[in-house]
């Protein structure tokens, strides 16, 4: 791991409907750990739900904001519009199924990149895919009593945006990130950074007469890339300035330390930080189970709980 490196995905915000719905997915159907039960800190009446692996480690979280009342969204240009989980070889088959068991909408497996795939999506329409990494893939899977360390998801292996033209979005990622281009498959190009050995992958997806995305339910929402602390963060920032793109300033997410700035394809992307971590404000062993709010929401824990729909995690 190169300390002073974008440590390729930190992790992938989505939009969601109903929040039961989207937790049972995620944790019964797919065997990943709810890390973080919060709120969306700019909309209090609203979860936050991350999933990961046992400890919410960078590079294995999918977070949500779940919205009852939301419209269905439309993947198209300028969005992250595919996900794809590492999973052991040999997992595929048990993959498959267990989405025909569970009625999740799924295709045949395919290769690319010499890679063999299982595309599904989600209850809302998010688009993912399962992918069986030709690299060792050595990540600590989370476990459930379905889903065994033979089969379960290790993390990100990629993620995909859908673009008008990639040449500005892949100068971001080569100049700015440290990502070097790794291969052509049809409109799809592959950017990998050996600074880390896991979800390291970025293809960009070259879909010139693609419409733009609408983001709501079943859309992504942003990505985040990994820094290790936020003096490693705040040299990021400095070179997405001179590079002449807008970025916020810090904001502290209580979990981890983040900047925003819009890639010139139209993807938001975020820089996050390893520290401080999920376990700031429950212990490893107790993740995901309390509602946890920032501290200028505690006061207010009585009103939130009564407006946020009660989720049985059992
Ligand atoms: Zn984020």
């Amino acid at each position: 791991m190169m300390e002073n490196k974008i440590l390729g995905l930190h992790h992938i915000t989505a939009i969601a409907g109903n929040a039961q719905r989207n937790f049972d997915f995620y944790t019964k159907i797919l065997g990943l750990r709810l890390v973080k039960k919060t709120v969306n800190f700019d909309d209090p009446g609203t979860y936050h739900f991350y999933f990961g692996d046992e400890s919410g480690t960078p590079g294995t979280i999918l977070t949500f904001f779940p919205w009852a009342n939301v419209k269905p969204g439309k993947n198209g240009a300028g969005m992250a519009t595919d996900i794809g989980y590492s999973v052991p070889a040999g997992s595929l088959d048990f993959w498959k199924i267990r989405f025909v068991q569970n009625n999740v909408a799924h295709d045949e497996v395919e290769e690319r990149f010499g890679e063999q795939l299982l595309s599904f999506r989600d209850p809302d329409g998010l688009h993912l895919h399962l992918v069986v990494s030709k690299k060792t893939d050595n990540r600590q899977s989370w476990q459930t009593p379905e889903i065994n360390n033979d089969v379960a998801i290790k993390g990100f292996h990629s993620v995909t945006l859908t673009l008008k033209d990639i040449k500005a979005t892949a100068a971001v990622l080569i100049s700015i990130l440290g990502y070097k281009p790794a291969g052509q498959e049809n409109n799809r190009h592959r950017f990998t950074t050996d600074a880390i050995g896991s979800a390291n992958t970025i293809d960009l997806l070259l879909s010139p007469d693609e419409n733009p995305g609408i983001n709501a339910a079943g859309t992504n929402h942003h990505i985040a890339f990994r820094v290790k602390d936020e003096n490693v963060l705040m040299q990021y920032r400095e070179k997405v300035v001179k590079a002449g793109l807008r970025i916020t300033e810090k904001i502290d997410r209580n979990y981890f330390f983040s900047l925003y700035f819009r890639e010139p394809g139209g993807v938001l992307f975020e820089i996050a930080t390893d520290n401080p971590g999920f376990s700031i404000d429950e212990p490893v062993n107790e993740l995901g189970e309390h509602l946890k709010l920032p501290e200028q929401y505690e006061a207010h824990r009585r009103q939130i709980e009564k407006v946020l729909p009660v989720i049985d995690q059992g």
